[in-house]
């Protein structure tokens, strides 16, 4: 038996859309590209999008069309993906980290305004497992200092906080397209903004540092190929057009944990805000404040020892090897952050998993529960 993490929802929609697009003649750079992101922008209800070849391109080139630079520091989360806080050093800017609330297991806004000095650019909230809980007063915050807030959106495509919507709330939002996010395109990325200087130089920036009117070959700029292909936009525009469909499919998968798990006082099981529609990227619970990271990861090898697909959503990443080395963290420095991350475990968890399948992870979850060592 295997009941996988993770899966990507394709219908016959997306291969008829793959075929379209290699029975033509242009793959990349083709009219797939602009239909992509006029779709997406349109969705977002932003002026422009930049479809890009994964969501780290996207996030490298939100700073670099920002001017974000050496000697700029940029706030965001220890408890995220790596990549929130590659883009910065990308740049060779510095991530100023902020620790984050534990219900929500967003960054803690009350705490960012005390780390902001006169070097801080910008800040970049991350929406953790689709919450958007939070995010809404963090974009406000950078607005009320005078920063750019760059949204990393990845997890949330669909989520609404307060009645606005996840992907408008910074200067620039970020989508990501690898295949266990809420929709996919193999691989892919989107940026979103309104300002049509940050567009046209991520346009650039992503083509070689191309501008629209000058030739192959010529440079106006130095860039990069971060670019998405035809056949990747052909599938991204049949997903984002499926987006309400797998919205409500996660929602229930996720209503399928809840209710199974409802009386298991060993763990704290996620929830949507009250004030939001959330976008289930993930399902994570946790176990309670009693258990160990050593029992935790003890009980993520039974269960993968037993065909359960699981992971540690996330490892701290001021505890990652090359961030202790650059900039001296140890433990302790995020104690939320660390606390949460050692207890934390990511289920299966797709739009088209079985009520079966997810009964049967949650009573190998308790059996495991029930078998752990002190
Ligand atoms: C998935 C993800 C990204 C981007 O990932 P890519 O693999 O580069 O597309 C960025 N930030 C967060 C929080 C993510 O979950």
């Amino acid at each position: 038996m295997q009941i996988n993490l993770s899966g990507p929802d394709i219908s016959q929609a997306e291969i008829d859309a793959v075929l379209q697009v290699m029975h033509s003649t242009t793959l990349s750079l083709g009219p797939k590209l602009g239909e992509f992101e006029s779709a997406f922008a349109k969705y977002t209800n932003r002026k422009y999008g930049v479809a890009v070849n994964s969501g780290t391109s996207a996030l490298h080139l939100a700073m670099l069309s920002l001017g974000i630079t050496a000697g700029d520091e940029v706030i965001s989360t220890p408890f995220s993906f790596i990549a929130t806080t590659n883009c910065i050093m990308m740049v060779d800017a510095k991530p100023v980290l902020v620790d984050i609330d534990p219900v929500t297991y967003n960054i803690d806004h009350t705490q960012i305004e005390s780390k902001i000095t006169d070097k801080t650019k910008c800040i970049i909230p991350v929406e953790v497992f689709g919450n958007p809980d939070g995010i809404d007063k963090v974009c406000d915050i950078a607005k009320k200092n005078n920063l750019y807030c760059v949204e990393d959106s990845c997890e949330a495509l669909g989520s609404v906080i307060n009645n606005r919507q996840v992907g408008t709330l910074g200067d620039i939002s970020i989508f990501a397209f690898y295949p266990n996010k809420q929709i996919t395109t193999g691989e892919g990325g989107i940026l979103l903004t309104d300002n049509k200087a940050v567009a046209d130089l991520c346009y650039s920036f992503r083509n070689q540092g191309r501008d629209t009117e000058g030739g192959w070959l010529a440079h106006a700029r130095m860039g990069y190929n971060y670019r998405l292909s035809d056949i990747s936009c052909a599938i991204g525009t049949v997903q984002l057009g499926r987006i309400d469909e797998f919205v409500k499919k996660r929602a229930t998968v996720a209503s399928w944990y809840n209710e199974v798990l409802k009386d298991e006082s060993r763990l704290v099981l996620p929830a949507a805000p009250d004030n939001a529609t959330m976008s289930w990227f993930v399902y994570v619970p946790r176990l309670n404040d009693a258990f160990t990271g050593a029992q935790r990861n003890q009980m993520l090898t039974t269960l993968r020892d037993q065909g359960v697909g699981c992971s540690n959503y996330f490892a701290p990443i001021h505890l990652q090897p090359f961030m202790v080395e650059k900039y001296g963290y140890k433990k302790g420095d995020f104690p939320v952050t660390e606390h949460i991350a050692d207890r934390t475990m990511a289920l299966p968890f797709y739009n088209n998993i079985s009520r079966n399948d997810v009964e049967i992870v949650c009573q190998k979850l308790i059996t495991a529960l029930d078998q752990l060592k002190n």
